[in-house]
C-alpha cells in the first residue's frame, strides 16, 4: 500500500482538476479541498479497530478497500457537501468526492503488497477474491507487530523509506500532470 501522501496527492488532484474559475468562494473550495484529502486516505483509519483489538492489521484491506464502499461514502460526502450548500456545481463536486474516494482502494491495488491478505477485494460482494495489479507503481510498506508501538516500529526501516521516496516521485509527477491539464485547459 502507499502511504498517506500518495493518497492524498491523488484527493488533491481530485480537486484540482475538476475546479473552475466559476467556484469562487475560498471557503467552499477549502471545505471540498479537506473533503477530497479525508476521502482519499479514509480506508486505511480500518487500522483503528485493530488497534483497538491489539492486532493492528486485522482488519486492514477489509470491506472499506472495495469499490462498493468507495462509491458510498464518496457519494454520502457529495450529499453532506450539497446539504450544507457549498457554491460550487454539483456535478463537479460530485465526481471530486468520488475520485478521491475511489483512488484509494485503486492506488492500493497498484501497490506491492508482501503481507497477507495479498492485495485489496476490489470486486466485493460480487467476488471475495483480493486482486492486485502485476505492475506494481509503490513498493511495499514493511509493517508487522501486534500492538501499536511495535506496529510504528516496524514501519521504521530502510525498505520504507525507499518506498517513501518513490511515493514523493509520483506525487511530484502526478501533480506535475494535473497542474499542466488545467493550463492546458484554461488556455
Ligand atoms: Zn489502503
Amino acid at each position: 500500500m502507499p502511504g498517506p501522501v500518495a493518497h492524498m496527492a491523488v484527493g488533491l488532484s481530485s480537486y484540482i482538476l475538476f475546479k473552475r474559475e466559476q467556484d469562487r468562494s475560498r471557503k467552499d473550495s477549502f471545505r471540498l479541498i479537506i473533503t477530497c484529502l479525508a476521502l482519499s486516505i479514509l480506508p486505511d483509519f480500518d487500522f483503528i479497530p485493530g488497534i483497538i483489538a491489539n492486532d493492528v492489521n486485522k482488519f486492514h484491506h477489509g470491506i472499506s478497500h472495495t469499490l462498493v464502499s468507495s462509491v458510498f461514502i464518496g457519494e454520502l460526502s457529495f450529499l453532506i457537501l450539497l446539504k450544507i450548500e457549498l457554491n460550487i456545481n454539483k456535478y463537479r463536486l460530485m465526481v471530486s468526492c468520488l475520485c478521491a474516494s475511489v483512488s484509494h482502494p485503486l492506488l492500493d491495488y497498484f501497490s506491492a503488497d508482501y503481507s497477507l491478505p495479498y492485495g485489496v477485494p476490489l470486486f466485493w460482494p460480487l467476488s471475495a477474491d483480493y486482486y492486485t495489479s502485476p505492475v506494481s507503481l509503490f513498493g511495499s510498506i514493511e509493517k508487522g507487530g501486534k500492538d501499536f508501538t511495535s506496529f510504528v516500529c516496524s514501519l521504521i526501516n530502510w525498505n520504507n523509506l525507499r518506498s517513501l521516496a518513490v511515493e514523493l516521485f509520483f506525487v511530484l509527477i502526478i501533480l506535475s500532470v494535473v497542474i499542466g491539464i488545467r493550463k492546458w485547459q484554461k488556455g
